[in-house]
C-alpha cells in the first residue's frame, strides 16, 4: 500500500518524560505505516531547551507562523525542583506561554467521547469545547491590602494630558482592592478565533459575561463580539447553519447543564479557567481532553491538555510497564494531519485522520483501554481489558 503524502511540512514539537516516550510509539505504530511524514522538527524537550537557551521554542513558534499547522508533545514547565533535576542555567518559561505570546491565540479544549465512558452529566451527548480568553483580567491584576480608613480611586493618565478619575470605595476600616484591565485588540482577536473555530467544527457558539453588573468592562466584551459577528461572520454562520448566542454567564451555566453538548463555549479568562476544569472532569478524564491553540490569522497548534505524566515516567525509568493513556496525544496528531489535509484539499489525508480517531475510540468501545479509563467504563456485553500503553497502541494499529 502506497503511503499518503502531502506537500507542506507540519511543525513537529517533541516534548518530555512519559509523553516523549509515547510520542515516538504513536508515530511508529499509528502514523508512519500509513503516512509519509513531512515535518519541520523541533525538540522542545527540556534538555534541548537548556542547550539552545530556549531559542528552539521561539524557532518552533516562528515555524508555526510559516507553515500554519503544528503538533506539540507535552513539555515540562520548569520549577525550582526541575532546575536542580535538569541542572538548568535558568528557570525557562513555559513553552506554551512563549508560543502563545508569539502566535497570539485562544485555547480551545474539547473532550474525546467514547460510548461506554459516561459523562457525569447524563444529558451531555456531544462534546463541549471551552474557548478560554488567555489575556488579562485577574491574571494581570494589581492588588492592594488597605490597612485602615481610606478612599480608593481608579485613575487614568492619558498621553494627551487628560486625567480621568473615579471613586471605587470609601474604606471605613481594613479591606482589599484590585485593579484589572483588558485590551480591545486582545478581545477582538479572541472573538475572531472563536468565530473561526465554530465555523471550523460547525458548532454553535455561545459567549457569556456578566454585562448586567459590569456595564463598561464586561459590556465591552459583549459589544466587540457583537460588532465583529455582524460585520464579518453573520453570513458565514448562516451558510454553515450555525448560530451565535450571547447570554449572561449564570444563564449560560444553567443552559450548559441542560444542553446535549455540541457547543463551543467562549469564556473570559477566569470563567474559562474554572469552567474548563468542570467540563473536563464532568466528561471523565484529563487524558481524554484535546487542546488546540488557534490564532486569528489562521495558525493551529494541536496538543494534549495533560502534562508529561511524570509519575508514570519514573516507573518507566525503573523498567516497569506503564498504562499511560495516549488518546489526547493521538488526537493532537490526527487534528494536525486533518488540518493539513484541509489546507491542501487532500481527501486521503483527511480520511486517514478520521480513521485514526475512529480506530482509537473504537478500541476503547470494544473494551480495550488504559487503566485510567477502566473504572469509568461500563457497557453491556463488553468485558473491560486493562492494557499497558504499548498493547493499547498495538490494538488500535490492528483495528486500523
Ligand atoms: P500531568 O502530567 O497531567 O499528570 C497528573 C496525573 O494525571 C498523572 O500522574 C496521572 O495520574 C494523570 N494523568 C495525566 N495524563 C495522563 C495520561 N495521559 N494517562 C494516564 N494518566 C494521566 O500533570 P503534572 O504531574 O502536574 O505535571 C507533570 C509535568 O507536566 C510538569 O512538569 C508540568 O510542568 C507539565 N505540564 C505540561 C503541560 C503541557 O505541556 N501542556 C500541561 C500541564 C503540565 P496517576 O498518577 O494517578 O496515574
Ligand atoms: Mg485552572
Amino acid at each position: 500500500m502506497a503511503k499518503i503524502t502531502y506537500k507542506t511540512p507540519i511543525v513537529e514539537m517533541q516534548g518530555d518524560e512519559m509523553t516523549r516516550i509515547l510520542w515516538d510509539k504513536i508515530k511508529q505504530y499509528l502514523i508512519e505505516p500509513f503516512v509519509e511524514l513531512n515535518v519541520d522538527y523541533y525538540d522542545l524537550g527540556l534538555v534541548n531547551r537548556e542547550n539552545t537557551k530556549d531559542q528552539v521554542t521561539i524557532d518552533a513558534a516562528n515555524a508555526i507562523k510559516k507553515y500554519h499547522v503544528g503538533v506539540k508533545c507535552a513539555t515540562i514547565t520548569p520549577n525550582a525542583q526541575r532546575v536542580t533535576e535538569y541542572n538548568l542555567s535558568k528557570m525557562w518559561l513555559s513553552p506554551n506561554g512563549t508560543i502563545r505570546a508569539i502566535l497570539d491565540g485562544t485555547v480551545f479544549r474539547a473532550p474525546v467521547l467514547a460510548n461506554g465512558i459516561k459523562p457525569f452529566v447524563p444529558g451531555w451527548k456531544k462534546p463541549i469545547t471551552v474557548a478560554r480568553h488567555a489575556y488579562g483580567d485577574i491574571y494581570k491584576n494589581s492588588e492592594l491590602i488597605v490597612d485602615s480608613e481610606a478612599t480608593a480611586f481608579l485613575k487614568v493618565e492619558y498621553k494627551d494630558g487628560r486625567v480621568e478619575e473615579k471613586k471605587i470605595a470609601d474604606f471605613n476600616g481594613k479591606g482589599v482592592l484590585q485593579g484589572v484591565h483588558n485590551l480591545d485588540k486582545s478581545i477582538s482577536s479572541f472573538a475572531r478565533s472563536c468565530f473561526n473555530y465554530a465555523l471550523d467544527v460547525k458548532q454553535d457558539l455561545w459567549f457569556a459575561t456578566k454585562d448586567t453588573i459590569s456595564k463598561q468592562y464586561d459590556h465591552t466584551f459583549k459589544d466587540i463580539f457583537a460588532e465583529i459577528f455582524e460585520n464579518e461572520y453573520k453570513e458565514k454562520f448562516e451558510k454553515a447553519g450555525i448560530t451565535y448566542m450571547y447570554t449572561l454567564i449564570d444563564d449560560a451555566v444553567a443552559r450548559i447543564m441542560r444542553s446535549e453538548g455540541g457547543i463551543v463555549w467562549a469564556l473570559k479568562n477566569y470563567d474559562g479557567d474554572v469552567m474548563s476544569d468542570m467540563v473536563a472532569s464532568a466528561f471523565g478524564s484529563l487524558a481524554m481532553m484535546t487542546s488546540v491553540l488557534v490564532s486569528p490569522d489562521g495558525n493551529y497548534e494541536y496538543e494534549a491538555a495533560h502534562g508529561t505524566v511524570t509519575r508514570h515516567y519514573y516507573k518507566y525509568l525503573k523498567g516497569e510497564k506503564t498504562s499511560t493513556n495516549p488518546v489526547a496525544t493521538i488526537f493532537a496528531w490526527s487534528g494536525a494531519l486533518r488540518k493539513r489535509g484541509e489546507s491542501e484539499d487532500n481527501k486521503e489525508l483527511i480520511a486517514f485522520a478520521d480513521k485514526l480517531e475512529k480506530a482509537t475510540v473504537g478500541t476503547i468501545e470494544a473494551g480495550y483501554m488504559t487503566k485510567d479509563l477502566t473504572s469509568l467504563f461500563s457497557k453491556e456485553g463488553v468485558t473491560v481489558h486493562a492494557l499497558d500503553s504499548e498493547e493499547f497502541l498495538q490494538a488500535i494499529a490492528s483495528r486500523m
